[in-house]
């Protein structure tokens, strides 16, 4: 239950994550590897999930083995918790396996009561360091274990700085810290109604179980449901020896990443404050300074700073204690080559001596995982295939998306910290609060905060980017925007943002609440009103990192396109070929909806043939276009498959009628009909069946496709057309169709006397099909599953409607995920492993992809593979993702 960990003493190693925490886990390893790491003891994740399961009690023995390690660092340190000659001090720590940045609790400076105050003092003769060590404590205590809420502390702090004149900690004496924490014993006893506990053991076990409870507060939840995060027992409880950042001039404490984890350039990045300890550093009152020289001079320059100032209030680590960064860069080096990995550090220098605190994989931007690995490769510390799986397919996301338009005149009000890259462009809102509600209408908005914390973490997710006044490249909104791919400016000193009044001024100018800002997470500029943006373009490691990728995937990726434009932008991302071409979204363009009414409302087949007609040539314009975009690749067409009802108006007339017979308003009635309107579960008149009983519509849009291959095949152009027949849920349907479309295809051929290339396949998307597929793959020449109406048929749920339950389906685990989102692998994925089965058994070489929302998303992606698919289909955005998830599930399944 207790693992202890000390410079080669250690009980585990880095291979125990799930029971160590990651935290517990990297702790032991290094202290192992010979880094300088406090010695401590982790209580395992497995006791997290006794304490819950035992109805929030610790287990039995669990005292004794703690009381035995704990002796252990007593010897180890020399020093006695409690002791007031001799007090060791230590932090209490959560840590789970997958780490969960600022989610969880930590308690500092433990084993402080009166009496060990004293011996502190006497024993680092630093009365200063002593009390502000006390204070801190009872803040951190009462507000994590014991529910007093840390305000109550920074008020009085506050009211302090303001009574001695002062405007940071650090200015105030050892005497204002001691009348601080007098002050702070009488706000705790006045809130809990009795005093401050003083005994050390019992600081430690109320610690121990606050952090246990911190595994389900509200934003850790909500943090694993966001991020995926499954499965785990728990957090580990880490109690480590306190070493001291607060100590004077030449102790100090930090952050640091081997690398830049917002673009991935390989310089060391990070901050630190001297005479201060961790929570300093990303509270953001004082300004942390950077660890390199060079890192300082990029942001002295970036803030219009002097050297001379810059060197005389803000030196870089390197010039502040050469020998500490010294010895810090060594260690960076010997981590990154142990883990092969990007580490994100903390450290502690106390008295010139530096320790390590703690080290981890490090959070990154999308393109900084993509640059990183490539690079990382390219210097040999890892191979191709780890290259590609370091990268998660999720993170492409981010570089997919917009950025700024090349020229667009931009008027700059403000410049911050670059801490996320990425155009944001939206409506300022000040509060988490404002953003939820105003994203829940609608509203694109942009979430601008002093600073943030975790309590904002929903507002910032519904946020098109965050806006911080205060704090560095570490503080909380800067790691949590990147992690969630966010763009976001922090750290923006010239926003004076005013809660009260909704509004902040910038430069002279005041912006208030709902007004247009837009800011460019890559650069830290803030602009005035709504600018422009544009795709992204991929280039250099991006290309770099697909075309490893592409080595090791089997499975290829088309998309789901309906215009030639949209066909380019897939073929640009890699695509080999289209999935889906919905031919419905062309009965929209342009004028096109009154010939297709007019052919709805036609009472008889030559009224309809002519309006047919009038759309045939259109249709052979949008196919055309869309083979020569993707010349040499394969093209699915899928002929229409709506309802009819779709492509016309909404009626009122009859509801007026309503109104009047019943005496009641018409708007009354209006809303009636529209609170009682369920959305049709669209298993009605629609695909194939429309092909059925008005085949002049299939065959209009069957000629539209033919000519146009003939017409570019003869021009030299190589077209590879698959026609897809929507709906299929009898082999006999399809025979009727198939029949028809051969027919068309051997007049057509016959005239031109030109073979084309045109297979004639189906969707399987309806269960019947599914079970029925070696019958159908008897007729079929492809398959394509269209998992939306699968599922939405497979589960019985509505794929317009279902959305308002499925959400607590989600959480009470009836489903995994949202089964519109993630395919639902045990039920519709069983069908579709069935079907791929029969259709095999019926044609060996029968090609099968899937072309439903699913075709994009990873895990599904992973799954398509395994069950033998040839292809996933998807939006063209998406597409970079599956090609890399389609390479991981390769790669995973060689290993
Ligand atoms: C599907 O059902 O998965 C599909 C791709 O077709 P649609 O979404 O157009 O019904
Ligand atoms: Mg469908």
């Amino acid at each position: 239950m207790v693992y202890f960990f000390a410079a080669g003493k250690s009980d585990g190693d880095a291979s125990l994550r799930s029971l160590l925490g990651g935290k517990g886990a990297n702790l032991a390893e290094m202290a192992t590897i010979g880094i300088p790491v406090p010695p401590g003891f982790t209580i395992t994740t497995e006791v997290c999930d006794m304490y819950y399961k035992g109805g929030k009690t610790f287990p039995e023995g669990l005292k004794a083995q703690v009381n035995e390690n704990l002796a252990k660092l007593e010897a180890e340190t020399g020093k006695k918790l409690g002791d007031p000659t001799n007090p060791l001090l230590v932090s209490v720590r959560s840590g789970a396996a997958d780490s969960m940045p600022g989610m969880m609790d930590t308690i500092l400076n433990l084993g402080i009561n009166d009496a060990v105050v004293e011996g502190l003092i006497k024993k680092s003769n630093n009365p200063r360091f002593a009390w502000d060590s006390y204070r801190r404590f009872i803040q951190m205590f009462a507000d994590v274990a014991m529910d007093v809420d840390k305000e109550n502390f920074e008020h009085a702090l506050d009211a302090m700085k303001k009574r001695r004149g002062v405007s940071l900690d650090t200015e105030l004496s050892a005497d204002d810290l001691k009348e601080l924490v007098q002050e702070y014993k009488v706000i705790y006893k006045k809130i809990k109604g009795e005093d401050f506990p003083t005994d050390a053991q019992q600081q430690m076990w109320l610690s121990s179980e606050a952090v246990f409870r911190s595994w389900n507060n509200e934003r850790a939840i909500y943090y694993r449901k966001s991020n995926d995060i499954k499965g785990l027992l728990g957090t580990a409880v880490n109690i480590q020896s306190m070493v001291f950042g607060n100590m004077g001039e030449t102790s100090g404490t930090g952050v640091c990443f081997s690398r830049n984890p917002s673009n991935g350039d390989n310089y060391f990045y990070g901050e630190y404050l001297m005479n201060a300890q961790g929570e300093d550093v990303v509270a953001g009152i004082r300004t942390p300074q950077k660890m390199s020289i060079l890192e300082s001079r990029m942001w002295s320059d970036a803030n219009t700073i002097s050297e001379a100032d810059r060197v005389a209030n803000y030196p870089s680590l390197e010039e502040k204690m050469p020998e500490a960064y010294k010895q810090l860069v060594g260690v960076r080096d010997l981590l990154e080559k142990h883990y092969k990995d990007m580490q994100d550090m903390e450290f502690t220098i106390e008295s010139g001596i530096l320790y390590i605190l703690q080290t981890r994989n490090g959070k990154r931007t999308g393109s900084a995982a993509v640059k990183m690995a490539v690079d990382m490769q390219k210097e040999g510390l890892i191979d191709d295939k780890t290259a590609v799986l370091r990268v998660k397919p999720e993170q492409l996301d981010q570089l997919l998306h917009p950025r700024f338009k090349a020229g667009t005149k931009k008027e700059i009000i403000a410049k911050g910290l670059n801490a996320s890259p990425g155009a944001a462009v939206g409506k300022v809102v000040f509060s988490a609060k404002t953003a939820i509600e105003w994203a829940e209408q609608g509203k694109r908005i942009i979430l601008v905060r002093i600073e943030t914390s975790p309590e904002d973490i929903q507002g910032m997710a519904v946020s098109k980017g965050i806006l911080t006044a205060r704090g560095g490249a570490t503080s909380h909104a800067a790691v949590v925007a990147r992690q969630m791919g966010k763009p976001c400016v922090a750290g923006c000193g010239a926003l004076h943002i005013d809660y009260n009044t909704l509004q902040m001024e910038v430069g002279g100018k005041i912006i208030k609440q709902g007004e247009w800002i837009s800011f460019d997470g890559s650069t830290g500029e803030v602009y005035l009103g709504q600018v422009e943006t544009e795709e992204a373009v991929l280039s250099g490691a991006f290309g770099e990192l697909m075309a490893m990728a592409d080595k090791y995937s089997t499975m290829k990726v088309r998309a789901n396109a309906d215009s030639p434009k949209d066909a380019t932008i897939a073929r640009n991302f890699g695509a080999v070929g289209i999935g889906l071409t919905r031919t419905e979204h062309m009965f929209f363009e342009g004028t096109r909806i009154n010939s297709v009414r007019k052919m709805i409302l036609s009472k008889n087949l030559e009224d309809r043939e002519a309006a047919l007609a009038e759309l045939e040539p259109m249709q052979k314009g949008d196919f055309y276009g869309i083979f020569e975009a993707m010349e040499g690749l394969p093209v699915i067409i899928r002929l229409l498959d709506p309802p009819l009802h779709e492509f016309l108006p909404q009626s009122e007339k009859e509801q007026e009628e309503m109104g009047k017979l019943l005496g009641v308003p018409t708007e009354e009635v209006r809303q009636r009909v529209h609170q009682l309107h369920e959305f049709n579960p669209m298993l009605g008149f629609r695909g194939s069946r429309l092909g059925i009983v008005f085949p002049e519509i299939y065959k209009m849009q069957i000629r539209a496709i033919v000519d146009a291959a003939i017409e570019l095949t003869k021009k030299g152009t190589k077209v590879i057309a698959e026609i897809m027949f929507p709906l299929i849920a009898v082999k006999q349907e399809l025979d009727i169709l198939v029949t028809i479309a051969k027919a068309i295809i051997a007049e057509k051929e016959a005239a031109a006397g030109i073979k084309a290339h045109i297979l004639l396949g189906t969707m399987i998307e309806i269960p019947r099909a599914a079970i029925t597929a070696d019958e159908i793959a008897e007729t079929a020449e492809f398959f394509s599953f269209g998992t939306n109406d699968l599922t939405q048929m497979t589960c019985g749920l509505s794929r317009d409607d279902s959305g308002s339950f499925l959400g607590a389906y989600v959480d009470q685990g009836i489903f995994e995920y949202e089964p519109f989102q993630v395919l639902d692998q045990t039920g519709v994925g069983r069908l579709m492993k069935l079907a791929i089965e029969l259709g095999r058994k019926t044609k060996p070489n029968l090609e099968i992809g899937i072309c439903g929302e699913h075709g994009g998303e990873p895990k599904t992606v992973m799954f398509c593979h395994e069950i033998g698919m040839n292809y996933v289909s998807c939006s063209p955005f998406r597409v970079p993702i599956a090609r890399l998830a389609a390479a991981h599930a390769a790669i995973k399944g060689l290993k």
